[in-house]
């Protein structure tokens, strides 16, 4: 056992603590998000110095101002997308990149958005070092989606948003499903939009509170 610092069997211990204790007992029983779970190192997307919580159950802080949620969060989000092997995704608000890693384990392609280009550095560093192929980072502005890639068989938007962008719902293909965390600065209701030939139908999950999603068609600056 170590007495200094965490050794990558110590963060094997406690990931597997993670996805018993805040994910499987809370409730969360789609058995390939929780593989992933069980299989992407978390730590390797959060700076050395706060790498004794990569695995807590709360956000943690990854530059920018920003956070990478709380691993329970994004297993509610990539449970609700009902992510399948074959799917294209695309996920706005990449951040620190570990939910892109997530989405990489469970569909065959992922474009990730994320605002600040200091963090799609070191998202992109982190996933080409795990070897992961299979994502493409953008930086931008994501709130206005990537209509050159559309259609995505699920969008992800890890920021919260006054309403969910028209942008990303006409890149949404056909039985698509969004979720997104929908309200004010301050609380939001994550909800799960599911497109339906011309019909989208709108679903509220639970309360949740993310960073602001900045841009054209979310907050303003
Ligand atoms: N899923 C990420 C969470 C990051 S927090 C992770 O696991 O680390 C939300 C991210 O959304 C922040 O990094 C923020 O910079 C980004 N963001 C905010 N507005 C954005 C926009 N309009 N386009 C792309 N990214 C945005």
């Amino acid at each position: 056992m170590s007495t200094n610092g965490n050794s990558a069997s110590d963060f094997a211990a406690e990931r597997a603590a993670m996805v018993e204790q805040q994910l499987r007992q809370r409730g969360i029983s789609d058995q390939r998000v929780l593989e992933a779970m069980s299989k992407v190192p978390r730590h390797e997307f959060i700076a050395p110095q706060h790498s004794k919580i990569a695995y807590a159950d709360n956000p943690v802080v990854i530059g920018e101002e920003q956070t990478t949620s709380q691993p329970y969060m994004i297993a509610v989000m990539l449970q609700a997308a009902e992510i399948k092997p074959e799917d294209r995704i695309l996920e706005i608000g990449a951040g620190s990149g570990y939910q892109t890693a997530l989405l990489a384990e469970l569909a065959t392609k992922v474009y990730a958005v994320e605002r600040h280009p200091s963090l799609v550095d070191s998202a992109r560093s982190v996933l080409d070092r795990l070897g992961y192929k299979n994502v493409t980072l953008v930086a931008g502005d994501g709130s206005l989606g990537l209509p050159q890639e559309a259609p995505f068989d699920a969008i992800i938007i890890s920021a919260a948003t006054p309403q969910i962008p028209p942008a990303l719902l006409a890149q949404l293909a056909d039985r698509g499903r969004l979720v997104a965390p929908v309200g004010d600065v301050y609380q939001q209701t994550l909800q799960l939009a599911r497109r339906m030939n011309d019909q989208i139908l709108i679903a509220s999950l639970e309360g949740c509170r993310f960073v602001r999603l900045i841009g054209e068609q979310g907050f303003m600056e």
